[in-house]
């Protein structure tokens, strides 16, 4: 698939070679004159003035380093050529005179110039050379030196056997319906900017590893039928500060001679790093300059005139530079998120077209057993299938095989990441049921939209989405209330059904206390401790010898107090979770059931649903 390889030819790194040894022959030439250079003989002072003294020199070129003489031969015709250093002697040009010796200065020698220049120019070539060669090699050999400042994007150019396309990715519909656009923009651009649309110029993937983003941008440059350059985010930075930016504006001079075409950063996050979180003490220069390069880059080029496309693929998106996601750069976002079950099962029968199956196997029920996996998980696990089988001398791949494989691939990523087993499943399933049943009747609650018990990032087992019906700016203190209940819902629910808790509520548990806390310290809305807010509006890191101290300094007191009434807040609003889920208790059953099918439920099945819910009339907040 990649048919060009942006890398310098190994030619280069001869032609390297060469240059090396070129210049290393000349600066000893340099050096060494004696050695490479002339061949006069050289005789002493002393023996030159006995020469002319003797009548025996023909003539004489005199410089003010060097002089040239020619002896007379037998016949007393000018014969070899000699040559001595002089010493100061004024009278010189009388003895010679004298001695009937023709002689003249020695013509300023070009050949002097040209090599006192050369040792000028000779040693730092020789230098810049050394530096490179060691470079060449310290890469591997495979860099080759004089492509430092090169990007090493790899170039992918359509080939209608190979190419990736749409039908290769399943499980992220949502991230294909978006892309599919993209690909509009890419194959008919003018549809586009004739009528004064402006065409967008970074889409940014946003997932978890294994999703499939990397797939997902390949795709886009093959159903569009235009190059794609892959290059991944480290790739820019390397050990000498300027290295990056260069690359940078490489990788975008390349891309514009092939547009239309597809620029493909992998791992943003290595160079688009918030500026700000770098520290205390400035931070990473190289990063920040090769950030910058690619801001400029983004602004600089038309994407109307070059349609170039930059799609950027991260799984940590909140510690992007906001500069980078601003309008006119990744101001797309796609979300790539592990499939769900239907999800699974096509990225299953995709990667089962690979291997020979046999009559027994499953599909439906590998995917039921395989919640968290994501696409590269999948395509892992039918290939440890075959290899299991093939092991064992099969000629098709069985059930059994796939059962096997799960078991490893689970007690592997079990380490590395989250992978639920039934009873797990079972205790998430109900706790968020219980989130969004206590959601639904809360005052001013926001619209639970879907529930979810595919693990999603590295912190939640499942989640609740509740999204705002409205902007809202200003909450009620009932409001509140409303929302601390809502996040003691989940583990309200596990109480109920289990009758224990376990620690995945902490999250929820955490947040609901901070809320409280909020409410008294800086909302007032405690009658015992008044309108009066205790929250320290600015902390100072230095004065209260480098621990923050959110809190005024308080009297133990209204320390004890704001903690009680903390406390009963919490309290009641658990009460009142509790109640509510009492009160819908079948309910509760059914979603949870539901949701363990199907393992997301959002949109119309989930508000038909949610509107069953029954409040229980308030109760004071008992304080
Ligand atoms: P990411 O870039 O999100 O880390 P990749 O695109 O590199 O993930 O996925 C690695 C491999 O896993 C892919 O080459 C493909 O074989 C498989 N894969 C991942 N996601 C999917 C998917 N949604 N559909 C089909 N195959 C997938
Ligand atoms: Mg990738
Ligand atoms: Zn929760």
């Amino acid at each position: 698939m990649p048919i060009k390889d942006s890398r310098p030819p190994r030619s280069r790194q001869v032609i390297n070679l060469v240059f090396l040894i070129a210049s290393g022959l000349l600066f000893l030439n340099v050096l060494l004159p004696g050695v490479f250079g002339s061949s006069t003989p050289k005789e002493p002072y002393s023996m030159f003035i006995h020469h002319v003294q003797e009548h025996e020199v023909a003539r004489a070129s005199v410089g003010q380093n060097e002089i040239r003489y020619q002896l007379k031969n037998e016949m007393g015709e000018p014969g070899e050529v000699y040559s001595t250093t002089p010493i100061f002697d004024l009278k010189l040009p009388d003895l010679l005179e004298e001695n009937g010796v023709e002689f003249a200065a020695m013509p300023p020698a070009k050949n002097q110039w040209f090599l006192s220049l050369l040792s000028w120019v000779i040693p730092p070539l020789i230098f810049v050379a050394v530096w490179r060669f060691f470079l060449m090699r310290g890469a591997g050999g495979a860099q080759g030196a004089l492509s430092i400042g090169k990007s090493k994007a790899k170039v992918y150019v359509e080939d209608e056997a190979t190419r990736t396309t749409f039908d290769d990715v399943a499980g992220v519909e949502e991230a294909k319906t978006e892309l599919v656009e993209i690909v509009d923009f890419l194959k008919t651009p003018k549809r586009f900017t004739d009528i004064g649309a402006k065409i967008p110029k970074g889409v940014l993937l946003v997932g978890p590893p294994g999703t499939g983003k990397t797939l997902l941008a390949k795709a886009v440059a093959g159903e569009a039928g235009v190059p794609f350059f892959s290059i991944s985010g480290s790739e820019f930075i390397e050990l000498f500060v300027g290295v990056g930016s260069s690359r940078v504006r490489d990788l975008f001079e390349q891309a514009k001679k092939q547009a239309p075409c597809i620029i493909f950063i992998d791992e943003l996050d290595a160079i688009g790093k918030s500026r700000s979180s770098s520290g205390f003490y400035g931070g990473n220069d190289e990063r920040e300059q090769t950030l910058n390069q690619l801001l400029t880059e983004m602004d600089g080029f038309n994407a109307s005139e070059n349609t170039i496309i930059v799609l950027a693929a991260t799984n940590r998106p909140e510690t992007l530079d906001p500069a980078l996601l601003r309008p006119g750069r990744f101001d797309r976002q796609v979300l790539v998120d592990r499939p769900d079950l239907k999800g699974r099962e096509a990225i299953l029968e995709i990667h089962a077209q690979e291997v020979k199956l046999g009559d027994d196997v499953d599909l439906h029920a590998i995917a039921a057993r395989t919640p968290g996996f994501a696409g590269a998980d999948l395509a892992n696990l039918v290939n440890e299938a075959a290899l299991l089988a093939a092991r064992n001398h099969r000629q098709a791949v069985s059930q059994a095989d796939f059962s096997e494989a799960i078991e490893r691939i689970v007690a592997g990523l079990e380490k590395k990441s989250r992978v639920l087993n039934e009873k797990e499943k079972r205790i998430v399933a109900y706790h968020e049921v219980g989130h969004a049943l206590v959601g639904a009747v809360m005052p001013g609650g926001d619209q639970v939209a879907k529930i979810s018990i595919v693990p999603r990032g590295m912190a939640a087992l499942g989640y609740t989405l509740q999204l705002p019906t409205e902007d809202r700016f200003l909450r009620s203190e009932e409001e509140l209330n409303g929302q601390i209940a809502t996040l003691l819902g989940g583990r309200s629910a596990e109480e109920i059904v289990f009758g224990s808790i376990t620690t995945g509520a902490s999250n929820d548990l955490q947040r609901a206390t901070d809320l409280a806390e909020q409410m008294v310290t800086t909302y007032g809305m405690s009658d015992v401790l008044g309108p009066l807010a205790y929250q320290r509006g600015q902390q100072n890191m230095f004065l209260d010898g480098g621990m923050p101290n959110p809190r005024r300094s308080v009297s133990d007191e209204t320390a004890k107090a704001i903690d009680t009434e903390v406390k009963g807040i919490v309290e009641a609003a658990h009460q009142k979770a509790l109640d509510v889920l009492h009160r819908n208790r079948d309910l509760l059953e059914e979603i949870a059931q539901r949701l363990l099918q199907d393992e997301v439920i959002e949109g119309e099945v989930l508000q038909t649903m949610l509107a069953k819910v029954q409040s229980v009339a308030t109760q004071t907040a008992a304080a």
